[in-house]
């Protein structure tokens, strides 16, 4: 008999509560967040600031555009996590390190995630330093704050836990699961404006169609992403 499984916490910082759990809330995951496999507590920080105004933020020193989140705020949003954050805690940045599918698998093995959105200019960098925070990007590109980034990651890691998907075969054929992209898939009609599937597919040979698809992901990612075929090659070696 299988035990309950353990709800994987995530806790989120904002100052756009409402925006949650958004696409989170539909499809599989959203199905997983009713049925209770993962949580999801989101932490207002505009209920942390310190005057009547409901200010979070001020203009940078320097000078330049925008504003800034202030320390002092963000530290008190921080401070009344308590036992509520549980595994690492990031602030999604495009200066952070880069996520990776490596990264999600890793995330996936822990208790839960604490994940700070930020907004306008970013947040103090003293506070970054003083709590020790790592930031974590979701690509080269910039966002106008962090709670689509946070849904990204959440998304990658989600699937990843168990129950959620239907099929734990799909996670390990997918593309960057071992270096490679994915090979191409085919589904009914068999023939689609005058274009059949490949035949090696009907031909109901396990092992010659484990082969083709092996080829195919390799020509693929051969193509299309030579940085990543470089690493595949330099690790088989
Ligand atoms: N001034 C910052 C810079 O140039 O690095 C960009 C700030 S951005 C307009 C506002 C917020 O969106 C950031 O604080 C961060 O939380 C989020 N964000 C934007 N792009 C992101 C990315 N590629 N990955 C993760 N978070 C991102």
């Amino acid at each position: 008999m299988g035990g309950r499984v353990i709800p994987f916490q995530t806790t989120i910082l904002t100052l756009f509560p409402s925006m949650f759990p958004g696409p989170l809330g539909q499809s599989l995951i959203g199905k997983a967040l009713a049925e209770k496999l993962w949580d999801l507590a989101i932490i207002d920080i505009r209920e942390f600031s310190f005057n009547a105004y409901k200010s979070v933020d001020d203009t940078p020193f320097g000078g330049g555009a925008g504003m800034v989140l202030r320390p002092d705020v963000l530290d008190a949003a921080y401070q009344s996590l308590q036992e509520k954050a549980v595994g690492p805690f990031y602030y999604l940045s495009p200066r952070g390190t880069p996520l990776t599918q490596e990264k999600l698998v890793s995330l996936s093995q822990e208790a839960g995630v604490t994940l700070l959105c930020g907004r306008y200019e970013g947040v103090d960098e003293r506070f970054l330093q003083k709590r020790g925070i790592e930031e974590v990007s979701i690509g080269d590109y910039i966002l106008s704050g962090g709670e689509l980034a946070a849904m990204v990651l959440l998304d990658g890691v989600l699937r990843l836990r168990p129950g959620i998907l239907g099929s734990k075969e799909s996670i390990l054929d997918e593309s960057f699961s071992n270096g490679l992209l994915e090979y191409p898939h085919y589904t009914r009609p068999q023939v689609w404006e005058g274009e059949a599937v490949p035949e090696v597919l009907v031909s109901g040979h396990h092992a010659r169609i484990c082969h083709w698809r092996q080829e195919m992901a390799e020509k693929i990612t051969r193509e299309r992403r030579p940085d990543l075929w470089h690493l595949y090659e330099q690790r088989k070696n």
